[in-house]
């Protein structure tokens, strides 16, 4: 294949930015997983591609979350690409569940072997993108200039990039150091003997508090709302397992690609299945597929309920179906979930601090966890209740809340993300007629497929709203989204088509199908208020975003689509 930017047609703004908009194939924002594969395929095809990349380097999640303890939730031999298999059988592993740096190296790993760097402008944040109707191209600047012409855009912004910093009163007056789990420095703040705070416990944060509690002198834990977390179960990567992973790739990897939530988790190494009884994952996915038992909670008698959670602790709840859909199933496992709290933390009060009553499990995304309910046995941990004594503002000091203040040398905000909606709400971006993205997704994101919008012409997005993406093994949805992209880029030159979008009525079927399948699940129980609905960015329209049909069927659905000619789609 030949290299095609370094043809004349690839002018290079990045070489100079004032030169006037150059003109390329195809723009790609984020050099993230999404970003980098989207490069690798457009350059497989001869076109000219040209990505921008906000931060220094490739990796984009894995590039920006480096607090301690961040590590994946998904093992990672089948978090990882499946795309090459030298790649796939060269690079180790050495934990299952890898940790930041790990997953960092490996992103790097990929840009060195496939020379991806080259076409990548880091440090470069798009903050426009219009749709010339009359050129039938999309015009795109940055912050550092640029103005680039292509007739493909592609958005791999990032389903969690944009971070959440909380309006708090006073935070900008805290005279300590402030931090996002999201932001962290590339420099490990030193904390030893330092008084560190932690607001927020979702994922970021149980993954933060033990490894905080560790290092740190004092560490107070401001909570909002307690969570229901399980034991990761993380442990060193046998060379027999990855061995036999690497001999069995090609049916492990049709397998993730068939199942519910994109990974296998233990299921993995056992004797293929029918792909409908896969899918459950382990860990975090029960939630995508609904739960992976086939008995109700409620078909057992309470002592039979009870020796479940006995038994495998407070994840038994991921191994019964009615939990994830009646109310009255998910009480009885909340009860038990809480009991298990109760067996684990010494003090009574912290552990009743620690229960989670005011929203259902399976509401939010499952939370695993290394140690975080022990780490509450520790002297020098605290957990304030926000429930209880709520925060009143931040002072230079540290934080008040209705019961005093906690003398803080460092504040760490793990608030979360404006997921799934937020990069892009980010960038100044128009469609036909100048159309605004953010009218059109007022009250709430519409999409065909999770992959493009009516109005938007050519322009794509990876694991958009309406799509598994949150809900799955990402790098695998992020793979067939790619894929699936790139194959209609091939339909599209070889039928002598330049542009494509989804018919109005496709995205309007669609996105009442996305909110069709959530109704009646916990995701939209009244009590639930998650990031999925937008409910954690005040202002942000109510709506559950990702497809919870599970991405095999959701996966099937978009081959069909294009089989049938890009049914729903407007080739033009
Ligand atoms: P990202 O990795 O978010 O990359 C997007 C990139 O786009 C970023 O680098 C950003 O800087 C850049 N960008 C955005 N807007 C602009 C702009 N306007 N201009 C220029 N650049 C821009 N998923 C799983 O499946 N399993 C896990 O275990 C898992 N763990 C996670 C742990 C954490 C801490 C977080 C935050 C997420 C986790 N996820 C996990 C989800 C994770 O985001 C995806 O797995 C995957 O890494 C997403 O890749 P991406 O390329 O789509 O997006
Ligand atoms: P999150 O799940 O949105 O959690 C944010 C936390 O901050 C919540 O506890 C929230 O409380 C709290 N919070 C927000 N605003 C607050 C305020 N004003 N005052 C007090 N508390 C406040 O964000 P996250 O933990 O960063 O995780 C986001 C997603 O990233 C995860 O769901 C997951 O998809 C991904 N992730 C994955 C991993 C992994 O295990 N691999 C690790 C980290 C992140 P409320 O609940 O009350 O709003």
């Amino acid at each position: 294949m030949t290299d095609p930017t370094s043809t004349p047609n690839a002018a290079d703004p990045a070489a100079d930015p004032f030169a006037g908009p150059a003109v390329v194939d195809a723009v790609v924002v984020g050099a993230g997983f999404a970003g980098m594969y989207m490069l690798y395929r457009l350059r497989e095809r001869g076109l000219t591609a040209m990505v921008f990349e906000a931060g220094t380097d490739v990796g984009g999640t894995w590039y920006w979350n480096r607090y301690p303890g961040a590590r994946c939730d998904v093992p990672s031999m089948e978090y990882s690409y499946s795309f090459d298999p030298g790649l796939e059988q060269d690079w180790e592993w050495t934990e299952l569940m890898a940790a930041q740096p790990e997953i960092l190296s490996y992103a790097r790993h990929v840009a060195d072997r496939f020379d991806l760097r080259r076409h990548i402008t880091f440090e470069t944040r798009v903050t426009a993108a219009h749709w010339d109707d009359e050129r039938q191209r999309w015009r795109v600047r940055t912050d550092a200039g640029h103005e680039v012409e292509a007739r493909w855009c592609i958005m791999a912004t990032g389903c969690l990039s944009v971070p959440n910093t909380p309006d708090l009163p006073g935070l900008d007056s805290f005279a300590g150091t402030l931090l996002h789990t999201g932001r962290w420095p590339k420099e490990e703040p030193d904390l030893t003997g330092l008084r560190v705070g932690v607001v927020g416990t979702g994922s970021s944060g149980v993954q933060a508090i033990p490894v905080l509690a560790e290092r740190a002198g004092q560490l107070t834990v401001f909570q909002r709302s307690p969570v229901y977390t399980v034991p990761a179960g993380n442990k060193p990567l046998r060379a027999e397992t990855a061995a036999e992973f690497k001999a069995r790739y090609p049916e492990i990897r049709e397998r993730q690609r068939n199942s519910a939530t994109g990974f296998l988790g233990p299921l993995a190494l056992k004797e293929s299945r029918p792909a409908r009884a896969e899918g459950e994952g382990g860990t975090g996915g029960g939630a995508s597929s609904g739960g992976g038992g086939r008995k109700g909670l409620l078909d057992l008698a309470p002592d039979e309920r009870e020796a479940a959670f006995d038994r495998f602790g407070p994840g038994a709840y991921q191994r019964f179906r009615d939990v994830y859909l009646d109310p009255e199933a998910n009480e009885v496992a909340c009860e038990l979930f809480r009991r298990e709290i109760r067996k684990i933390v010494h003090d009574a009060d912290t552990a009743a601090g620690l229960e989670p009553r005011e929203y259902p499990l399976a509401c939010k995304r499952p939370v695993i966890d290394t140690h975080y309910y022990e780490t509450f046995n520790r002297p020098n941990v605290e957990l304030v209740d926000l429930r209880r004594s709520p925060l009143v503002e931040v002072t230079p000091a540290g934080v008040r809340t209705t019961d005093g203040e906690v003398a803080l040398d460092v504040l760490v905000l793990a608030t979360g993300f404006d997921a799934m909606t937020g990069a892009l709400s980010r960038i100044e971006l128009t469609g036909r007629a100048g159309r605004p993205l953010t009218d059109v997704w007022a009250d709430g994101p519409r999409t065909y497929l999770g992959l493009q919008m009516e109005d938007f012409p050519n322009l794509f997005m990876v694991n958009g709203p309406g799509s598994p993406s949150v809900l799955s093994n990402m790098i695998v949805s992020i793979e067939q989204h790619v894929e699936w992209i790139a194959a209609a880029l091939d339909h599209l030159a070889a039928s002598g088509h330049t542009t494509m979008e989804p018919a109005p009525e496709a995205v309007e079927a669609w996105v009442a199908h996305v909110n069709e399948l959530a109704e009646g699940t916990m995701y939209t129980a009244p009590s639930c208020n998650s990031w999925y609905l937008g409910s954690n960015i005040e202002g942000k329209a109510r709506v559950f975003m990702p497809y919870v049909g599970g991405f095999g069927r959701y996966r099937q659905r978009c081959t069909e689509i294009a089989e049938a000619g890009y049914d729903g789609f407007v080739l033009a």
